[in-house]
């Protein structure tokens, strides 16, 4: 498709819609005016009629109709206008131009018989005594009852045409006028809407570059000020998720270099010698296999995180309706080492009828994640309740424990990937700090969220909110 210019669009139809409406106008005008001045003329004619009406009428009674020729001639020549006398019969028996004798009947002519019916006849029509077209007006002139003649006042039409010529050069050259204004005007308009939407294209260019720093102005048109504006945030979002990722990427590159550094040691200390020292190499192999247990369980945690973010973003979680309580007990079942290991108790409390749509294993995973953070952070022999509820909008799960709690400052970030508490005590009970971002991702590929309440020292409790079914 070929492109055009915003503005290549908008000035011609601007230009083209105000050049052919000035058009109509001024032919609807100049018509309006010339008929105007075709009735004006008609009065004009029929008030000179008037005018000698009754010295016609005086000459044609007297029985003296050769002597309105005369006065035909005379009168007219005055008024620039011609006068004709006509006889009942159609005889002209006096005229302005032409002696009468040579003149034809005139019975047949429209405006005559329209005045021998008493009243006052008008007609526009070519004249083959004068050679052009002619407006006539002819009124009847009377005696009494009776009928005695017709005075016929006309004017050839190329006066009036001369003088529409006039109007028409004048309503020309206004519209002349008028068309460059608009030209300009609509110049004008037309950059005024197109200017923005140029410099929010340019900014753009800026941002495809990579130019992020980059603000997109706002203008005074609201459609314009919103795209900018939406431009500007979709940008600073870009900006964050850059930041995150270029965050979580150093962060992933530390997490695996500590257990690689360790290992790498260790073996580095086997070589030099200590392989030879069976103790040693015992120590030394099983620490390596700590290492190499901690780098599998980040690396299969990141997997997790990234199969679930990636489903969610092509919408492949398929959500069925479930029993929240098949869920609970599955996740304690795959927990059962770790509570048993710190000999924990596990109270599970959810109604059997409980359900929601939900993936029953990404769900129970997360659960799962949950259960085995209560146990971590709680001390031996303690206690980890399992609850579900609903709400009105929404099916709440609780893990909730009575362990070390987490200080208030750190529970806007807990969910963030990596983030952690204490680094040292985390890494020592085999956490990844992925544990609660995975948690939170499947939350909201539920439509869910995730809460956390804490209290130092007292315990703390994890809830998945879910939509209500
Ligand atoms: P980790 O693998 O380190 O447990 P998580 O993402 O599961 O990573 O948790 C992040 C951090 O949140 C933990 O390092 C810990 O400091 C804190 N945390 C999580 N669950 C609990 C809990 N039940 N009690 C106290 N602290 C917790």
């Amino acid at each position: 498709m070929r492109r055009k210019r915003l503005l290549w669009q908008l000035y011609p139809s601007y230009l083209l819609i105000t050049l052919v409406s000035l058009l109509a106008i001024t032919l609807y005008s100049s018509r309006v005016i010339r008929r105007f001045h075709l009735e004006q003329t008609m009065t004009d004619l029929e008030s000179r009629a008037h005018l000698i009406q009754e010295d016609i009428r005086e000459r044609l009674v007297a029985g003296q109709p050769d002597r309105t020729d005369l006065l035909c001639k005379e009168l007219g020549d005055k008024s620039s206008t011609r006068i004709t006398v006509i006889l009942p019969d159609g005889k002209v028996t006096g005229d302005t131009e032409k002696p009468p004798a040579e003149m034809d009947n005139h019975a047949g002519r429209p405006e005559i018989i329209e005045a021998m019916a008493g009243g006052t006849g008008s007609s526009v029509r070519f004249s083959h005594t004068l050679g052009q077209d002619v407006a006539y007006v002819a009124i009847s002139v009377e005696d009494g009852d009776k009928i005695v003649g017709v005075v016929r006042t006309s004017i050839p039409l190329a006066a009036i045409n001369r003088a529409m010529t006039d109007i028409y050069l004048r309503i020309a050259a206004g519209g002349l006028i008028v068309a460059l204004l608009v030209a300009v005007v609509s110049m004008f308009v037309s950059r005024r809407i197109s200017r923005p939407l140029e410099e929010i294209k340019r900014g753009a260019e800026r941002f495809a570059r990579g130019d992020l720093g980059h603000k997109l102005a706002t203008t005074n048109c609201w459609e314009i000020a919103a795209l900018a504006e939406t431009l500007n945030r979709m940008v600073a979002q870009i900006e964050k998720l850059e930041n995150v990722r270029r965050d979580f990427v150093a962060n992933v590159s530390h997490e695996l270099r500590t257990p690689i550094t360790s290992i790498k040691g260790y073996v580095e200390t086997l070589l030099d010698g200590a392989m030879h020292s069976p103790d040693d190499a015992q120590r030394f192999l099983q620490i390596i296999t700590i290492q190499t247990n901690r780098l599998g369980a980040i690396i299969d945690d990141l997997l997790a995180l990234s199969r679930i973010e990636q489903k969610a973003g092509n919408a492949e979680i398929l959500l069925q309706r479930g029993r929240i309580k098949h869920v609970l007990e599955a996740a304690i079942d795959a927990s059962q080492s770790k509570f048993l290991e710190s000999n924990i108790q596990i109270e599970c409390f959810c109604g059997q009828e409980l359900e929601a749509l939900i993936n029953a294993p990404l769900l129970e995973q997360a659960v799962a994640n949950l259960i085995d953070n209560a146990c971590k952070y709680s001390p031996p022999g303690a206690t980890v309740q399992i609850e579900a509820s609903r709400t009105e909008t929404e099916v709440i799960i609780r893990v909730k424990d009575h362990g070390c709690g987490i200080d208030q400052q750190h529970l806007p970030r807990i969910f963030e990937r990596f983030y952690r508490v204490d680094k040292a005590r985390s890494r020592k009970l085999g956490g990844t700090g992925l544990g609660l971002a995975i948690v939170k991702h499947i939350a909201e590929a539920h439509a869910g969220r995730v809460m956390v309440g804490s209290i130092p020292g007292r315990g703390s409790t994890f809830s998945i909110c879910l939509p209500a079914v």
